[in-house]
Formats: C-alpha cells, structure tokens, sequence
C-alpha cells in the first residue's frame, strides 16, 4: 500500500492526499450516520485527468475506490467499508461551470458543482436548473446523476436522468469516455450515458455533464390544502393533472404525524392551516403567463375542490417569502426526524391507484405488530414517492429499537411494496443499505444482467464494491 501512496504523489499534491485520521473523518460517515468506514487514504482530484491517473494506480493496485460528492446519499453509497483499504475519491474540488450555451438551453457542469451553485448560475440567465432537493445546499450534481436523485420538480421535468443531456466519465480501466454532447436526439446504439446514470459509482466515475436548462417561470403560486383521506389527495391530484396539466409543478403530501414532528423541532414550521388535518398537500403551479392569470386558475381549480368535498382548508402563500416558507415546511420534515433521532426509511413507490390500500393495509399491519410507533409517512406524491418512515414509540431508545425491530419492519413494509408493484428504491438508491434486498426485488433475471454489466465494464470489481450488486 505504501507503494501506491507513493505513485499517488506523482498525480495529487500532498495537500490533496489525506491520510492522518483527523483529516480522513470528515468524510467517512454517511449524513444519516448509520455508516462509518476506514479509508486508506481520501483523495481530491481537480481534473478527469487526474481521476483517470488515479483509476489506473487503482487498477494495478488492486485498490477499491469508493466516488464521493456532497455524501448527503441515504443507502451509505459513498461511504467506504470497515476493511481501510479502499480509498475515497471525493469530486468537490472539480467545481466548475464550464459553460451556459444559451441557444442550446444547456449549461455544462463540472461533477462537483454544488446543485444550489448550478440553479443560481443558471437564474443569473434566466434560466431554470429544475432539479431541486432538501439537500441542495450540499449535494453535488455527479452524486445527483449516480443517483439519479428525485426531489420536488420531478411530477414537470423528470429526475435528474430526464435533465442530462451527456456526461465525461472515468471507466475502470482509466480511461476517459467523453459523451459531452448536448443533443436531444442521439439514436447511435446502446445509450451509455443511461447506464452510467443510476449506478452509484458502480460502473464508472462521473467527472462532468451536460444538463438541459428550462425557461425561468414568472409567475408561480403555492398553496397548502387540508384533506381527510389518502383517497382524497390522490382525486386532487388528478383534478390539477386535468385543469392546470403542465403548470402543476409541485404536489407534496404531508400527514399531520411528520408536521408534529417537525413543529416540534422546528417551531417556526408550525402549520398555517388550522387543526392539524390529517393530510396536508403542497402544491405549486408555474408558467410564463401573468401572475394574474395563474392566482385565477389556481383559485378556480381550489374552488372546484372545495365544492367536490377534496379540501377541507387551503392557504395560498401570497409572496415568494410565504411559499419559500410552506417548501421549508416540507423539506425540513427529514431534517426534524434527524433530530429527533435514527429511524427507519422506506423510499419507495407505489402505482397512485394502489396507494389507498397500500398506507391503509401498511399502517395497519405495523401498528399491530409493532405498537407505539410513529408513522412518519410524507413525500412527492405527484411521482407516487413515499418516504414510509417508522420511528420508535415515544420514550423508547432509537438505536435499541432499530437493532431489533429493523429487519421485521422492511420485511413487512417491502412485502407490501411487492404486492402493490412497486419499487423499494423511489429515488435515493441502493448502495449498501438496499443491497440484500435488491436480488429478490428485481428478480433472478434482472438481477443476473445487472451482474453481468458490472463484471464486463468492472472486471476487477475496484469501482465501489459490494455497492448496488455484489460480483
Ligand atoms: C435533507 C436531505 C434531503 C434529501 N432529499 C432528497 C430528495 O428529495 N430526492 C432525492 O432523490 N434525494 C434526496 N436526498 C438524498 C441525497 O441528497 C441525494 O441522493 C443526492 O443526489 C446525493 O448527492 P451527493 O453529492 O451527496 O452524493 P453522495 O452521497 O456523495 O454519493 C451518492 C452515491 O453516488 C456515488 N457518487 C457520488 N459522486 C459520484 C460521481 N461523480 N461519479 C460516480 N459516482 C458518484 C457515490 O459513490 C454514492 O454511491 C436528500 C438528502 C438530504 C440530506
């Protein structure tokens, strides 16, 4: 290992080859802090240059690479294992915009540019980057692209598979593949760029990308409702799907166990809609129409809600501060169960015509098996997205309780994903968190031709092993 130390010298200044503990740590425990791993060394390239450089003292090495961005992942995909001999290889320092090409409605982004960096980049044009998430202040777009991250724009503009356009990536032979191009048509037999989005580091490392970028909305309304039933919002949605079709840009749906949740940590979430209805939806419309024209809309289509029992309140925020508030309201629910303590995350999806029965069996099921526990159930509802967290009964030790009731509680909870088909991973991966899972999720098939990629562009099985699929 000293040998390999010593080459890495040859391609990183020593300032950006960390060895001494204090300097590792920060980068080896996931933001949910379920996993702390050892790391030869942590390593800061600042080209794909330097990144294949790497790749290749990897390869001769036999050194196990573990890609990082933000390492804001839920499933502990950029975390390394106990073992101290993988390295980390975090992209933060490659973080440049390396141009807007406004004919073309792109911007090419270096894999470390922070997501919140690329959106204000691309307002300053006057453009919209769609892709947004609780964690944009400190996700990296080659983590959003390895993961084909979600987030609350997904219901108009896709996932962040849907908003690239062409990626640079790093194979495990180091070589350097460059697919920069911004085309929206490329029928030239088999779409690389789509394999390499999603893998988790897993096939290849991404150093840039090519995204689209949108017009900049003008006018955009958003509004909290009160509903009773599941049922309920899932009518609402298709009632906005009909009247406002594109201009629907957002549809959260919040229960009134994660709004406690969060007005406890955060008292100035408090909910403005009045006594506490068990369902809250978020909903946002945008265009390019005047503000006028959408506040009518948005009021007409409420009214029809009304009057057909959907909503049982509804505010509408009246300025940006007042709707950056509600958006701060749904997003803090995550950061207000990191408060509160470890608990466990189901992110999953579930066809919207299954969705009744599924919560309505689910909650059933875990509140006779497992009583006391807090259902903290929320998420993008317009994608059928669940987050299906359950957290212990009040009073009881977070850590005790995941130890024993985890298993059971994802064998009930995925069992039921199973006979509603849908999937165990909506948006934030498999990484090593979902990996005994994913064989009997996917099927043997599936799962055999997911194995045979990875043994054919990783044959020496160095690019975040035993991370998605284990060869
Ligand atoms: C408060 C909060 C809210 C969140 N909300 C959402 C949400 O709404 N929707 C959603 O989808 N996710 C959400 N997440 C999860 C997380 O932010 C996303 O998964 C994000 O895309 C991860 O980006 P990252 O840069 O932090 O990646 P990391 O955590 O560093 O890495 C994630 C995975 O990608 C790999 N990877 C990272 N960079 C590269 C690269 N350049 N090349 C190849 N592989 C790479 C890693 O090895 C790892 O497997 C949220 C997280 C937090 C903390």
């Amino acid at each position: 290992m000293q040998i390999f130390l010593e080459q890495l010298h040859q391609v990183l200044d020593q300032k950006y080859i960390l060895t001494e503990d204090q300097d590792k740590n920060p980068y080896l425990t996931d933001w949910r802090k379920r996993y702390t791993g050892k790391a030869l060394a942590v390593v800061l390239p600042r080209t794909a240059q330097e990144v294949a450089q790497i790749i290749r003292l990897c390869a001769i090495n036999q050194v196990a690479v573990v890609p990082q961005g933000g390492h804001t992942g839920f499933c502990g995909g950029a975390t390394p294992d106990s073992s101290g001999k993988q390295i980390v290889l975090n992209l933060k320092r490659m973080n440049t915009i390396r141009e807007i090409d406004v004919a073309n409605q792109t911007i090419t982004v270096e894999a470390g540019c922070i997501l919140q960096a690329i959106q204000e980049k691309a307002a300053a044009q006057d453009f919209l980057f769609p892709l947004s998430l609780g964690a944009e202040g400190s996700c990296m777009i080659g983590g959003n692209l390895a993961t084909n991250a979600g987030g609350t724009n997904v219901l108009r503009y896709g996932n962040t598979r849907d908003l690239c356009l062409g990626l640079e990536v790093v194979t495990a032979k180091g070589e350097i593949w460059n697919g920069l191009k911004g085309l929206r048509k490329d029928n030239t037999g088999y779409d690389l760029r789509d394999l390499f989005i999603g893998s988790e580091g897993t096939l290849g490392i991404i150093t840039a990308a090519v995204m689209k970028l949108y017009p900049l909305p003008i006018s955009q309304w958003t509004t909290l409702v009160a509903a009773d039933s599941v049922v309920s919002t899932i009518t609402l949605l298709n009632l906005f799907q009909k009247r406002a079709t594109s201009l629907l840009t957002g549809f959260e749906m919040m229960t009134q166990e994660s709004l406690d949740l969060n007005e406890k940590h955060f008292p100035q979430m408090a909910n403005p809609l009045k006594g506490n209805p068990p369902y809250t939806v978020l909903i946002e419309l945008s265009d390019h129409e005047s503000e006028a024209h959408v506040r009518q809309l948005l009021e007409t289509i409420l009214e029809e809600a009304f009057e057909a029992s959907l909503i049982t309140d509804a505010v509408i925020a009246n300025n940006l501060a007042q709707a950056n508030t509600f958006w701060h309201m749904r997003e803090h629910i995550t950061l207000a169960q990191a408060e509160e303590g470890a608990n466990l995350k189901h992110d999953i999806t579930i066809p919207l015509s299954a969705l009744e029965s599924f919560i309505e069996e689910t909650d059933a099921l875990v509140r006779a098996k497992f009583p006391g526990v807090r259902i903290i159930n929320f998420g993008h509802l317009g994608d059928g997205n669940l987050h299906y967290n359950i957290a212990p009964p009040i009073g009881v030790d977070h850590k005790a309780f995941n130890l024993t009731n985890e298993k059971p509680i994802h064998e009930l909870v995925y069992a039921q994903v199973e006979r509603c088909q849908g999937s165990i991973s909506a948006e934030h991966g498999v990484g090593q968190l979902k990996l005994e899972g994913l064989r009997a999720h996917k099927g043997e098939v599936a799962h055999e031709l997911m194995k045979t990629l990875k043994r054919a562009l990783d044959p020496q099985n160095i690019l975040n092993p035993h991370k998605v699929v284990s060869i």
